[in-house]
């Protein structure tokens, strides 16, 4: 298998409804995605979870541009195979840039499935037919407007709802939510909102209303915080902007930091990655999950196959394409299905059609590059 040429386009859609995190509000999205096409004309799709802005990571659409353009689609060509472990390999010694090193990486699982008549959770060692799944809601303008937004998502099949919090969103919606729907699984996730110092605080209202699990409620490098909010509470502490590598990984797993893995394909490098650290976290019985970061329905195809594979036994943010976008870039979109899941897609590669109309609307500049 010999690589031809290698696309990169950026693309924009707009979002069904804003997006509210602790990081601030996204209306629509901007993202790279890269086209990998063989000698053969077999092709490979991967998607850039990095934003225009470094919020949730320090990478960027620029910097992404720049690795990839300088560094890392070079580094491609001169690569002898197509094997997305050697590419992981073979750029291990540039620093950073996971998620410029993941657009190339699940570009490569998508062409190597393919190339094996293989899908890309086959291909990865995965059996699930079905993954579960639950939906992250943002911060919304009022608390009456979040319990019928959780309504909604209820009313639409979803069974686990993660709430975005921030200091002065917290205790008061999350009371509201529990005290609207008593029996449903609550997660929270607030993107390093908090200081270290607001341990005792998160700890009471988290176990007050049973919060099942908190997400990353601190800055990624305060580990030990984590590790104190975690001490015999009655919840899970789940890092996610916290784990990059198998170091950190390993690092917060001996600090009984976490007792849940949020893995992101692009936050790690690739799927590979995912894989390796979410079978590190199950040997120290951690449970994983896939997290989401709005991406298309190129990304959530890679994000649904990675949730196929056994160490994933919490339910994903992957919620259906219509959550999202109201025009997807694949055929056929994401469904809810029964049990609060998405149906695995059967054919080879990420196993979902890209629509070429809809990605040439959506595309705003492009350029290939051959060998
Ligand atoms: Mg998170």
């Amino acid at each position: 298998m010999h690589l031809s040429s290698a696309r990169l386009s950026e693309v924009e859609l707009e979002l069904v409804e804003p997006f509210e995190t602790s990081f601030g509000v996204e209306r629509h999205r901007r993202f790279l995605l890269l086209r990998l096409e063989t000698a053969d004309g077999l092709l490979g799709w991967g998607e850039c979870v990095a934003s225009a802005d470094p919020l949730y990571s320090s990478e960027t659409l620029a910097t992404v541009r720049e690795m990839l353009t300088g560094h890392f689609l070079p580094a491609l060509f001169r690569q002898p195979s197509l094997d997305p472990e050697e590419f992981v390999r073979a750029t291990a010694r540039f620093r950073g840039h996971r998620m410029a090193k993941a657009t190339i990486e699940t570009a490569l699982v998508d062409l190597s499935a393919r190339s094996r008549g293989l899908s890309v959770s086959r291909f990865l060692g995965g059996a699930r037919r079905r993954v579960a799944v639950g939906v992250s809601v943002g911060i919304q303008p009022t608390v009456a407007g979040l319990v019928r937004r959780v309504g909604e998502y209820l009313d639409a099949g979803y069974r686990r709802i993660k709430l975005k919090v921030r200091p002065g969103w917290d205790e008061v919606p999350v009371r509201a939510v529990r005290h609207a729907y008593p029996d449903i699984e609550i997660w929270v996730d607030a993107n390093q909102a908090y200081p270290v110092t607001a341990v005792g605080k998160i700890r009471r209202w988290a176990a007050d209303h049973h919060v099942a699990q908190v997400e990353q409620p601190f800055p990624e490098r305060a580990i030990r915080a984590h590790a104190r909010l975690a001490e015999g509470a009655p919840f899970r502490v789940c890092l996610d902007e916290s784990i990059v590598d198998a170091v950190s990984l390993e690092d917060a797993l001996d600090a009984r930091a976490l007792s849940s893995l949020n893995v992101k394909t692009g936050r790690v490098g690739g799927l590979t990655v995912g894989r390796a650290l979410a079978r590190t976290a199950r040997r120290a019985g951690v449970p994983s999950w896939i997290g989401g970061m709005l991406e298309s329905g190129i990304g959530r195809a890679h994000n649904v196959h990675l949730a196929a594979l056994a160490p994933f036994t919490l339910p994903a943010d992957l919620s259906a394409s219509d959550r999202y976008y109201r025009e997807d870039l694949v055929d056929p979109p994401f469904v809810l299905g029964p049990g609060s899941t998405l149906e695995v897609p059967r054919g080879p590669g990420i196993g979902v059609e890209i629509v070429e109309r809809r990605l040439s609307r959506a595309t705003r500049a492009s350029r290939t590059f051959r060998r």
